[in-house]
């Protein structure tokens, strides 16, 4: 669990390379990288918690049953105090109802064997807990979802 310096832009190149198959039949994936300062982390973790929200966008997108592609949009920014990515989809959305339940450990809409419940769960613990950042989701049902990690950097 070593900390490193973490380019979170590489970070999400690298992990769209592995994650290409999961999704290019699904969606295209726009990426919008500003220019952002190296943070201090667990970069394999960091990387699981981006394949994480992007897997998760693709099976929102799959399971709308679009006529053609859907997108999903990955950006990054900072301000004074973190180092922000954005990832959105324009997938099945969240109801109110479930959107409070989404960090519960083996909370998942979906059939048994594809999901385990336990992703954001542990995206929560990873950026929350280990890296003292923040998560936080918007999502409107039958239009899409967009996630916001945001996590610290060094002082
Ligand atoms: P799993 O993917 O195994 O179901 P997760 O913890 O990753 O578990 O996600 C929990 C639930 O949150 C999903 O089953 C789904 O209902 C909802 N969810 C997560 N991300 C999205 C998204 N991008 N769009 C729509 N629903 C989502
Ligand atoms: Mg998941």
């Amino acid at each position: 669990d070593e900390l490193l310096e973490y380019d979170i832009n590489e970070g999400i190149k690298s992990t769209l390379v592995i994650a290409k198959n999961e999704y290019k039949y699904f969606a295209n994936v726009k990426t919008d990288f500003k220019n952002v300062p190296n943070i201090v982390a667990n970069g394999s973790k960091l990387n699981q918690v981006i394949l994480n929200l992007l897997i998760n966008a693709v099976h929102a997108i799959k399971y709308k049953n679009l006529e053609k592609k859907g997108l999903i949009t990955i950006k990054t920014f900072s301000d004074d105090d973190f180092v922000i990515c954005k990832i959105k989809d324009n997938g099945i959305g969240i109801s109110k109802e479930n959107l409070e339940k989404i960090f519960n450990p083996f909370f998942t809409t979906k059939p048994i064997g594809i999901g385990t419940g336990l992703g954001l769960s542990i995206t929560h613990e990873i950026v929350v807990v280990q890296h003292k950042g923040e998560i936080n989701v918007e999502s409107t049902l039958g239009k899409g979802t967009e996630f916001t990690i945001k996590l610290p950097k060094v002082k």
